[in-house]
């Protein structure tokens, strides 16, 4: 198991906007019914813009043991995402996680073998 099957912070931070040509519905891989439109072209993953925030998508527990529902089909944003990034640090911080090292393995994506 990699990092980030033990984590899943960002996908319970972040809101998580994308283009509507990413969803199934205009051509994409996204589900619609994981996505509420926003604005214009842009959707969001659908429960990331509540307080807190959590994907729809997201399984399992965050910290312990989380899964990314539609791994293959996640939206650019999530597979942009870097594991150790600054913003993956303050992920993790809001959630009372430990900030990544060297000595994790991070991989280059979020996500990646969920
Ligand atoms: S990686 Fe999956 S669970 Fe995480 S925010 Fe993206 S779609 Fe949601
Ligand atoms: S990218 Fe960072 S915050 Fe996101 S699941 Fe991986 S370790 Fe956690």
């Amino acid at each position: 198991m990699n990092v980030c099957q033990r984590c899943g912070a960002c996908c319970a931070h972040f809101r998580v906007d994308f283009s509507i040509y990413e969803t199934v519905g205009s051509g994409g891989t996204v589900p619609d019914g994981l996505v509420v439109e926003v604005a214009g072209a842009t959707v969001r993953m659908r429960g990331t813009d509540h307080w807190p925030p959590r994907c729809a998508a997201l399984t399992g527990t965050v910290g312990e043991r989380v899964a990314c529902g539609i791994y293959e089909w996640r939206p650019s944003p999530c597979r942009e995402f870097e594991a150790g990034s600054d913003a993956c640090q303050r992920a993790r911080a809001r959630h009372g996680l430990p900030p990544l090292t060297a000595d994790d393995g991070a991989p280059a994506t979020v996500a990646t073998g969920r």
